[in-house]
Formats: C-alpha cells, sequence, structure tokens
C-alpha cells in the first residue's frame, strides 16, 4: 500500500516518488484521508515521523483544485505556522519539492525574508504562506485583506508556539481570518495550552490522531 491509496493528483503522486518515498508513514496514513475530508485535526506526531509531508499533501491537494476551480480567485489559500525559523525553512523545503510539477502554484517563506522584503511581497499573488508568527502577525497588520481566501491553517508544533510566547500574535493572526478555514494541527503533546490553542483557532469539531 503505497501513496496511491490516497485521492491524490498524479504529479503529486510521482514528485513523492521522487523524494524515494515508498510507502507512507503511521501519521501520514491516519491524517491524510482525514485531511482530504476537510477535517480539523489535532495529530500527536514528532519530528522524524513524516509529519510535515502528512499535512502538506493535502493541504497542496486542495489549493491545486482551487486554483483550476476558480481562476479569478486568488491567494493566498493556505498558511503554515512555524514556532522557528529553522522548522519554516523544513516544510518550505518540502513544500518546494512537492509543488515542483506546478510552477503556477507560488508558495513563499516570510521567515526567511526581512521585513522589508516582507512588505514587498504582499504586492504579489501567492497561493501558499510558510511563516513564524511574528512575521506573519505584522504582515497581517500591514495588509488586513491577506487572509480573506484563507482555505487551511496549518500550526505545526502547535505546543511550541504558546509556550515559546506567541500568544498575541497568534490572537491577531486568528483575529484577520475567515470565520471558516480547516485547521491542521501537529504537537509533541496534547495537554491543556492544546485545548487552549484549539479554541482559539478551531472553527469547528476537531478529530484527535493519537
Ligand atoms: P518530518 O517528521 O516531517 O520532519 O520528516 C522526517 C523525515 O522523514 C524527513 O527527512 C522526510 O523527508 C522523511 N519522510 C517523510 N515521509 C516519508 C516516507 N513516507 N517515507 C520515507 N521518508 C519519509
Amino acid at each position: 500500500s503505497g501513496f496511491s491509496q490516497f485521492d491524490l493528483d498524479e504529479r503529486i503522486l510521482k514528485a513523492i516518488g521522487e523524494l524515494g518515498w515508498e510507502k507512507p508513514t503511521q501519521v501520514q496514513e491516519g491524517l491524510i484521508p482525514l485531511a482530504l475530508e476537510g477535517r480539523n485535526i489535532l495529530a500527536r506526531a514528532r519530528t522524524g515521523s513524516g509529519k510535515t509531508a502528512a499535512f502538506l499533501l493535502p493541504v497542496i491537494q486542495n489549493v491545486l483544485q482551487i486554483s483550476s476551480d476558480n481562476e479569478e480567485e486568488t491567494g493566498p489559500f493556505a498558511v503554515f505556522i512555524a514556532p522557528t525559523k529553522e522548522l519554516a525553512a523544513q516544510i518550505f523545503k518540502l513544500l518546494t519539492q512537492l509543488t515542483s510539477p506546478f510552477p503556477f502554484l507560488q508558495s513563499i517563506n516570510f521567515a526567511e525574508m526581512d521585513e522589508t522584503n516582507v512588505e514587498v511581497m504582499l504586492g504579489e499573488v501567492v497561493d501558499m504562506i510558510v511563516s513564524t508568527p511574528g512575521r506573519l502577525a505584522n504582515a497581517v497588520a500591514s495588509k488586513p485583506a491577506l487572509f480573506n481566501n484563507i482555505r487551511h491553517v496549518v500550526l505545526d508544533e502547535a505546543d511550541l508556539l504558546l509556550s515559546f510566547g506567541y500568544k498575541d500574535e497568534m490572537v491577531a493572526i486568528k483575529d484577520a481570518l475567515p470565520k471558516m478555514y480547516q485547521s491542521i494541527f501537529t504537537s509533541a503533546t496534547l495537554n491543556e495550552d492544546m485545548d487552549d490553542i484549539k479554541s482559539m483557532l478551531v472553527t469547528g469539531p476537531v478529530v484527535s490522531l493519537k
């Protein structure tokens, strides 16, 4: 049972093949089908579990769908938030690899730009944003409509986002998001911190994957 068990575009499957991956990891098996159904998901997952591809693949699949269904609608459609620059860089690297068959899909990583370049990028149309909370909160403060078409919000290592003291930034981000979107959160632990961030950001029922 390889990745073809999932309802993913052939070109995405080919990009996975080019990475040399033969079969999905446990978190990928659990998360990908639920995410493709549009469910809100809180997944307990550590670095090394394959969590990055678990959330990237279904989101890329859906963004591909949105951009081919509505040519007039502009992104960003998805935002991936990470607690550190290093983690943001890892997400962005895999995002770039998995979207290489789709040169029309534009992604940016605010975490690796200085504030001036973030400002410049706010004038461009992009489909997906990777960022740390500070850069993202500043970006949405200078462009309040930035999140108007967001359909997917991914928090990677969500437990660290709060323990690193990003509460104010997360509230500012939440306030700019539309009423409905899909939430996918990963966390090493599922403790009370996660209840806080869940009640703050998730817009409906949540499936927990332990
Ligand atoms: P992550 O937990 O997302 O940081 O991924 C850990 C490592 O596993 C990364 O180097 C990925 O490229 C790799 N990886 C992710 N999924 C798979 C898979 N299904 N098969 C083999 N390697 C994978």
